[in-house]
């Protein structure tokens, strides 16, 4: 060992999905939205002045913020964002989660939460979920420095309602609640309102899925002015320009245009619906899906087989090598095109396999 590398921090890295470079793939593994951004956005990307980036961006990020308030009727100073949601996460984890007490989290859940208490020393534990992976709500009515959960949740893409969410919110004043709402708007109800009435929660969502711009890297949370006025300030500690001009000006455009952002929900809601079906004729369950990706397990193939051949195929899904979830995959819902190739390759997968 190199006399100096005791003084380097050792983390154990979230792995993100696989970007492949080929384009013949069928990518079904990272939960992008299959669809393009809205128009306006395209068009508004293509029409950024040299003069904007080569200037600083505005810290306070407030085309966007306002943008954001004006979309959810909350108040600018219920809004913060950032470069994506992981950093928004990452920034209330430092913000919020300042107790001797473990934070508490789903033991099946995202798996950047115990990357992210690793990296800020927070205490943690994990909270099983149950048989039917569900979120047990009495885990989450026990002493604690925090609680964080994605509704729905992933990898399951179950969701929890608003009463339950109610329910582990006010039953925790001494804490920050963070509901991680990624995939919140495939169907699912959000515990926005929420907010008015609980100043201890905060609703995290992303431009990731639902508005087509995972590349784009835009997140943001709504919560109490209190809380929000502390995650400014512990940004202001670390980075006055999170967010790049670009993603400020595609992010405010993108929430124009709501007609197209209702569409391509309906389209993917659509296709999931169907997806349901026929993977049931194949041989699969799994849990009815809330986010834009189902969780699924075959009555015969097992998971790491499927993932191995399918992957042969160029055909990418998701597949956790992890206590109780080895058996499942997770696949992104695609176009009706994408996903008519994976039907059509596990009906005669599924034939040579009998
Ligand atoms: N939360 C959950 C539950 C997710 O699955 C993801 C996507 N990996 C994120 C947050 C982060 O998404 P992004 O940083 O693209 O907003």
């Amino acid at each position: 060992m190199k006399p100096w590398m005791k003084n380097v921090r050792q983390v154990e890295p979230y792995v993100p999905g696989e970007q492949p470079k080929a384009f013949d793939v069928t990518k079904l593994n990272t939960n992008e939205n299959p669809y393009p951004p809205a128009p306006g956005v395209i068009e508004a990307f293509q029409s950024i002045q040299a003069d904007a980036l080569r200037r600083y961006p505005d810290p306070s990020c407030s085309i966007l913020t306002e943008a954001l308030a004006k979309f959810y009727h909350v108040g600018a100073d219920q809004v913060f964002v950032g470069v994506g949601s992981d950093d928004v996460l990452a920034m209330a984890f430092q913000t919020f989660f300042n107790s001797e007490k473990p934070i508490l989290f789903p033991d099946i859940s995202y798996a950047f939460y115990p990357v992210w208490a690793e990296l800020f020393g927070i205490p943690y534990e994990k909270q099983p979920l149950d048989e039917e992976f569900r979120l047990v709500k009495e885990d989450y009515c026990k002493p604690n420095g925090g609680i964080v959960f994605p509704n729905p949740n992933a990898p399951t893409s179950i969701l929890e309602p608003v009463s339950f969410v109610e329910e582990i919110v006010s039953r925790n004043p001494e804490s920050v609640v963070i509901v991680d709402e990624a995939y919140i708007d495939f169907g699912g109800e959000s515990a926005l309102p929420l907010v008015d009435r609980y100043d201890n929660l905060l609703i995290v969502q992303t431009f990731s899925k639902s508005r087509s711009l995972a590349g784009m890297r835009i997140g943001f949370c709504i919560g109490s002015p209190e809380l929000i006025q502390a995650l400014q300030s512990v940004k202001y500690s670390f980075n006055s320009y999170t967010m790049n001009e670009a993603a400020l000006v595609l992010g405010a455009e993108a929430l124009k245009d709501e007609t197209y952002f209702r569409e391509t929900l309906k389209k993917i809601v659509d296709t999931r619906a169907e997806a349901v079906k026929r993977l049931q004729t194949l041989g699969f369950t799994g849990p009815a899906p809330m986010g834009n990706f189902l969780f699924v397990t075959h009555e015969k193939i097992p998971a790491r087989t499927l993932f191995t051949d399918l992957r042969k195929e160029n055909i990418f899904v998701r597949y956790f090598d992890k206590p109780r979830i080895d058996n499942y995959l997770r696949i992104t819902v695609g176009t009706p095109e994408e996903m008519e190739r994976l039907y059509q390759f596990l009906e005669n997968y599924s034939k040579e396999k009998r």
